[in-house]
């Protein structure tokens, strides 16, 4: 009988592979560079190039493998299977990738959104393992999340359900390139850090930061918060505004799911409790008082490798459906 999923992650630059048994346990990643030519059937055969070779690494044949998952970034269609467009890859508009791939390997397989399947991986087999309902938000360029309960990814009912970086946190606040006002992303990516803090250097506030600005230097989140940690007081303040707005995305994210854990992944979380103390600070404060605090925050534990992981769990899932 198969014992094995394997999970397929579409990045910008590298397409990660994970296998992954029944019980969740990953069994090994590898990644390839996403092709520079041939579009989208050079992007299938690489696809099944990976696939092969992480069976024969771990010395598994067709028969071994009970599915394929493969997480994309959007916009796609999962229930079709289709990448709607992928700007890096030229012809990939509207492209039916799951089905290629399916044929190309003679396998089942299936789509997701990648930040759906990230979250995936760590409700399987990272931070949120053994929860029932698990909310995770990646803090990037953009805020990312995914929602799972019990076992199921929250997809909505026309497919863009779970896109909480898109909350209103501040009613008629920064402008979104989704078109809304003061979403969540706005105040919490590390996009955000790095602009508040210039934006306020640039309006004459004294700073550590103030030398780059003026020479006219991108600053980014990991120079804030190192600056923050040699007692900038601007860079402090900046930081500790993100940690607060994202408390209130969390609280909300309680008062709708009341999930066992909100898992928190991406680059910001590499600052670890500097992050973590002041959200969890904030957290408490703005949380209601009407029952104790049960819901958790931690980070994401899988990192870089949850996407695959979680790519291959939904094909698990997919074939319990069946
Ligand atoms: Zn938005």
């Amino acid at each position: 009988m198969s014992r094995w999923f394997i999970g397929i992650d579409l990045g910008g630059t590298f397409i990660k592979f994970g296998l992954l048994d029944r019980d969740f346990h990953p069994a090994g990643t590898m990644q390839l560079p996403v092709p520079s030519g041939g579009g989208p059937c050079g992007l299938v055969d690489q696809m099944a190039e990976g696939v092969g070779q992480l069976m024969a690494k771990h010395g598994l044949g067709r028969k071994d493998i009970a599915g394929v998952g493969i997480g994309s970034p959007g916009p796609i269609n999962i229930e079709q299977g289709i990448i709607i467009d992928a700007p890096n890859i030229p012809g990939m508009k509207n492209f039916p990738l799951r089905d290629a791939v399916a044929s190309k390997l003679d396998l089942p397989a299936v789509l997701e959104n990648d930040a759906n399947a990230a979250a995936y991986g760590e409700y399987i087999a990272g931070a949120g393992q053994g929860s029932r309902i698990m909310v995770m938000l990646t803090l990037g360029t953009g805020v990312g999340s995914g929602i799972i309960i019990d076992g199921r990814i929250l997809h909505g009912a026309h497919g863009i359900g779970g896109e909480l970086g898109h909350m209103i946190i501040v009613p008629d606040g920064e402008p979104c390139g989704c078109g809304q006002k003061g979403c969540l992303e706005r105040y919490c990516s590390a996009t955000y850090l790095a602009l508040l803090a210039t934006r306020r250097i640039q309006a004459g506030a004294a700073s550590l930061l103030a030398e780059a600005v003026e020479h006219g230097q991108d600053i980014d989140a990991r120079m804030v918060n190192d600056a923050r940690k040699a007692g900038d007081v601007l860079a402090g303040e900046v930081w500790d505004a993100a940690a607060r707005h994202l408390a209130i995305g969390c609280v909300n994210v309680c008062r709708i799911f009341d999930p066992d854990i909100i898992v928190l992944s991406g680059g910001l979380t590499r600052a670890g409790d500097a992050l973590m103390l002041p959200l969890e600070a904030h957290f408490r404060r703005q949380h209601w008082k009407l029952t104790d605090i049960r819901t958790r925050l931690a980070i994401a534990s899988l990192g870089a490798d949850a996407g695959a992981i979680g790519a291959a769990g939904v094909a698990w899932r997919a074939s319990r459906q069946d």
